[in-house]
């Protein structure tokens, strides 16, 4: 195995039953995906806890889940954040030689899941008939779902943006000529 989630075919083939994976991205994949100046890396982790299988016409399933934990900062009040993330995958990897023929969106006539009923959306992706490359895919993930704003807690109050109090922790002076409150001062005044 040379390189961390990357499976050589011909070994996945003889495995009737797939391989585990229950693995942490290191620290280097992170850091050229995650926003540095957003994220805290050295204390974010992702791990992937899925299932790889062979299927017929060299088709590669992925099941599972990433599982990330984010540090950050609150984007309202700028204090350390963390941030729990869980994304479900299921993807296909067909060979690279596919990509230009007019394949189905979703081949119908594999049986990728066996827990019945589940309806949920197959990704698609490549491999190039050697290797199956999951980074590339997780990362791809993970971006689609990383929220715009983290904060701390729901109901984070943030920083004035007067005097610079964090609000969560100290009421200011300030807070009662914001805008969202002044029309509602406003009616209660005289
Ligand atoms: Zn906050
Ligand atoms: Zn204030």
């Amino acid at each position: 195995m040379s390189k961390l989630f990357c499976y050589r075919i011909r070994e996945l083939q003889k495995k009737t039953e797939g391989i585990l994976i229950k693995e942490k991205l290191p620290l280097d994949v992170l850091r050229d995906f995650l926003p540095s100046l957003e994220f805290d890396i050295e204390h974010c982790t992702v791990e992937l806890d899925a299932h790889l299988v062979m299927h017929q016409r060299d088709y590669i399933g992925c099941k599972g889940i990433i599982q990330c934990t984010l540090s950050t900062n609150c984007h309202r009040c700028l204090e350390p954040a963390l941030f729990l993330l869980d994304i479900p995958i299921q993807v296909l990897f067909l060979p690279q030689w596919e990509q230009d023929d007019s394949l189905p969106k979703q081949p119908k006539d594999l049986e990728i899941d066996d827990t019945s009923g589940d309806e949920s959306v197959v990704d698609v992706s490549f491999h190039d008939g050697e290797w199956v490359d999951l980074v590339p895919y997780l990362k791809e993930q993970i971006l689609l779902m990383l929220p715009l704003q983290i904060f701390c807690k729901e109901d984070c109050l943030g920083i004035c943006q007067k005097c610079g109090t964090n609000r969560n922790e100290k009421a200011c002076e300030c807070e009662q000529t914001e805008l969202h409150s002044f029309s509602f001062r406003l009616g209660g005044a005289s």
